[in-house]
């Protein structure tokens, strides 16, 4: 069931198998909007050699490419409601495939347990843990509302509802992973230096499971 719309959007079987070689690692980042995933992000990247890739970017670019997606995207992404799986899948699939990279960053993806069961059927890639930036609703808002990105879901109406949605799909998502032992949670209320330095032992523990 989840297969038939990739498969429709026309990636060929190669790619699929490409990507079954590459045998990637993803790391799942997750927090409600404001947390600080796409900053920390970024960090992460320079420090560790991950690949970045936010799934709200990848739809925001997909807007801006004149898909024909692209208004369903938008008002969507206005009401802070979760866009089809189909549609982001598809995206994080062709970025990863098109990456040279074998280590993942997916930033602001899985929001709900409907998008994890679609990746991991399509994909067949379950995360090595997923980073859990834990964030007061106050601070979050405060952050949103100052940071001037000319988002159109940076208002205080959207925001509420992306919190809502937060509590209500992307928690579960979180409590999944947790009874698997995969959550590793980050005080993400905190300076940036200062979360950084929670993220960098996570990452340097990791590094070295896979050395040993
Ligand atoms: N979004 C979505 N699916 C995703 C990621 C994002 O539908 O997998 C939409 C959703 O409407 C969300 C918006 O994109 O509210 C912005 O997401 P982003 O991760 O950029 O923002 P954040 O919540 O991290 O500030
Ligand atoms: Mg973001």
């Amino acid at each position: 069931m989840f297969n038939s719309p990739i498969l429709q959007m026309g990636y060929p079987t190669e790619a699929s198998g490409s990507l079954i070689e590459k045998k990637p690692t993803v790391v799942f980042v997750l927090g409600g909007p404001g947390s600080g995933k796409g900053t920390q992000c970024a960090n992460i990247v320079k420090h560790f050699g991950y690949t970045h890739f936010s799934a709200g970017d990848l739809l925001r670019a997909e807007i801006k490419s004149g898909s024909e997606n692209g208004t369903m995207i938008q008002n969507m992404i206005k009401e802070g409601k979760i866009v089809p799986s189909e549609v982001t899948i598809r995206l994080l699939q062709k970025a990863i495939l098109q990456s040279g990279n074998d280590k993942f960053l997916i930033d602001g993806f899985p929001r709900n347990e409907e998008n994890r069961a679609a990746f991991e059927a399509i994909m067949l890639i379950e995360p090595a843990f997923v980073l859990y930036f834990e964030c007061s609703e106050g601070e979050m808002e405060r952050r949103l509302l100052g940071r001037n990105q000319g988002r159109e879901d940076d208002n205080i109406e959207t925001i509420r509802k992306r919190f809502r949605v937060f509590l209500e799909s992307s928690i579960p998502v979180i409590e999944y992973y947790e009874s698997k032992g995969k959550v590793r949670k980050i005080n993400a209320g905190k300076p940036i230096e200062e979360v950084f330095e929670a993220v960098r032992t996570i990452f340097t523990a990791q590094d070295d499971k896979i050395a040993a």
